[in-house]
């Protein structure tokens, strides 16, 4: 089965389950966009007002901050594929809490399964944490931040699954400390050099190394 009809039926699925039930004032879940056959795989955190209103991730201010960035290495959202830790947008846009990131997280390691990418580009804690703990909510609490993990990528096998994990500060970070923008703007062009490396050595992005 081709990977767009595989995550559509995964998206069904989460759709009818009452554990992601939408909280009061919330209209959509938001499933992920963009290419379903892509090697690189972006994961955010949660879905904000607009996502939620449109039931697309990272298409409010974080998502143009994020397409700039991709725009740096020459990439757009047809090249890679978004989802999220939770698929609905928590009540205030507050954290994540541990239940929500145990219900909500099965979908998207379904989702990496299907896509099986080369490059797993975390945004923010909680996609870091939950990532480098091998896809489990289990040990996310002992995976150090974000400040001491971006731009280090992290080789990861996971049964069949083999990625490497480049971890970032979320986009909106830079929207609230303006500072953090050098770094993630200087670890997106390192991303960009480790993907042109690995286009020239092995003649494409989804070939193993
Ligand atoms: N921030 C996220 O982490 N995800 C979105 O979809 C939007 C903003």
């Amino acid at each position: 089965m081709a990977n767009a009809d595989e995550l559509s039926l995964v998206r069904e699925r989460a759709l009818s389950d009452a554990a992601l039930h939408i909280p009061d004032g919330g209209k959509n879940l938001v499933f992920g966009k963009g290419n379903p056959d892509t090697p690189i795989l972006f994961i955010g955190e949660s879905p904000g007002a607009h996502e939620d209103r449109l039931g697309v991730p990272f298409v409010g201010s974080a998502g143009k901050e994020l397409d700039k960035l991709l725009r740096l290495i020459g990439l757009s959202i047809d090249d890679v594929y978004i989802a999220n830790i939770l698929k609905y947008r928590p009540p205030g846009n507050r954290d994540p809490t541990p239940g929500e990131i145990r219900a909500h997280t099965p979908y998207l390691v379904e989702q990496v399964r299907i896509i099986n990418p080369r490059f797993v580009c975390t945004l923010g804690n909680y996609a870091t944490k939950f990532v480098l703990a091998k896809l489990s909510p289990d040990g996310m609490a002992k995976i150090p931040g974000i400040t001491a993990l971006h731009g280090k990528p992290v080789e990861i096998v996971i049964d069949h699954l083999r990625f490497t994990v480049y971890p970032l500060y979320h986009p909106a970070a830079i929207l609230y400390n303006p500072k953090l923008r050098g770094d993630l703007e200087a670890d997106v062009k390192s991303l960009g050099g480790l993907l042109q490396t690995k286009r020239e050595r092995d003649g494409s992005l989804d070939a193993w190394s």
